[in-house]
């Protein structure tokens, strides 16, 4: 039996799911066992003609597009990665919070207009990430490279294992939910209006832009951009970065994607705490757009029961298994430099006897 084959999960999913990766050794789970990969040609064709499009998509943005198109390219990308981030991500797969109905129904249109698979598949797979993170059964193993991680796992039949634990994660509340339902049964009619025939036409009849550039700009370079930065979270955010919360495990805060704040740059903390709907630590630098979107439906009351993770477990979980790099909690953390404790003014001493 390879090492992977094995049933011990290696991280956690929900909040009922103690500290895995402290009480295990993760060393044997990491290793692929080596199986050769069958590739999806079809898929890699398709990739290439959309990467190679989408580079003269931004030819188009500079060139040729006009100001309205300019101006909502930006706006149009976020949209985009809120329907995975805020919906197949927070809201489905993890269950961070809970939405009305209309709240849904926007999430669906936005998950569809990123085209990364119905919302049921995608939480599926990313159930089992977390669940099997950085084994066989891990869908975008970044034990297999950056190249896999990020997009080659597309271009390839999914390995056994994934199959194999796809089927045993509980996915009954996703079942239940008529909406998820709905847009994994007719996702093949959906997703070709919502993510390319809508993002074309609009612009062309709204603010008189021309096929050409809707098509390449924004149809094709805006899914591209967001494909792209979502999957860096699976790749770069598993490789490059800090670990102020769990070192012993492969997932990094990620400084590029925190800089572009639209969520999930701070994955360490989130393979550390996912029943977090911040998917970071509280304070200003956490302030995503993507929390910040589901604080206004929160505020309106669309969205509801949002979980977080209190400031002082944050604290005690990275002074327990932190790398050292959690900026500094306060009076006594260990990271604290000498010289700051030294230049601090301590008033009203109190003698001590
Ligand atoms: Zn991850
Ligand atoms: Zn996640």
């Amino acid at each position: 039996m390879p090492p992977n084959s094995n049933d011990t999960s290696t991280g956690v999913l929900f909040e009922s799911d103690v500290d895995v990766g402290l009480t295990k050794d993760l060393t044997n789970l990491r290793t692929t066992d080596g199986s050769k990969l069958e590739l999806v040609w079809l898929n890699i064709v398709l990739f290439v003609i959309l990467h190679v499009s989408s580079v003269y998509g931004v030819w188009l943005l500079f060139t040729e597009a006009t100001w309205t198109t300019v101006l909502l390219f930006a706006p149009a990308l976020v949209i985009t990665i809120l329907g995975v981030s805020g919906g197949a991500h927070r809201l489905w797969a993890h269950r961070t919070f809970k939405a009305n109905t209309p709240l849904k129904l926007i999430f669906l249109f936005l998950n569809t207009l990123a085209f990364q698979d119905a919302v049921y598949y995608w939480a599926r797979d990313h159930r089992v990430h977390h669940k099997y993170t950085e084994t066989d059964a891990d869908p975008y193993n970044s034990q297999r490279g950056w190249f896999f991680a990020h997009i080659g796992w597309l271009c390839c039949r999914k390995h056994p294992e994934v199959v194999e634990k796809g089927k045993q994660i509980d996915l009954s509340d996703l079942e239940a939910d008529p909406l998820v339902m709905f847009q994994k049964k007719y996702y093949l009619w959906l997703m070709p209006v919502i993510c390319f025939v809508l993002p074309t036409a609009l612009p062309m009849y709204l603010w008189g832009e021309s096929l050409n550039t809707s098509w390449h700009v924004m149809a094709l370079l805006r899914w591209c951009v967001s494909l792209n930065l979502i999957w860096m979270v699976n790749s770069s955010a598993h490789m490059f970065g800090m670990k102020p919360y769990d070192k012993n495990i492969c997932p990094v805060d990620q400084g590029f994607l925190i800089s572009f704040h639209v969520g999930e740059g701070y994955h360490n903390y989130h393979h550390v705490f996912p029943w977090d709907y911040k998917s970071a630590e509280l304070g200003p630098c956490s302030q995503d757009a993507t929390t910040k979107f589901i604080d206004f439906f929160a505020y309106l009351g669309w969205a509801y029961d949002l979980k977080s993770v209190s400031l002082d477990m944050v604290r005690q979980r990275a002074l327990r298994t932190g790398d050292g790099s959690h900026p500094v909690w306060g009076w006594g953390d260990k990271d604290q430099k000498s010289e700051d404790i030294g230049d601090t003014t301590i008033t009203h001493q109190r003698k001590e006897a």
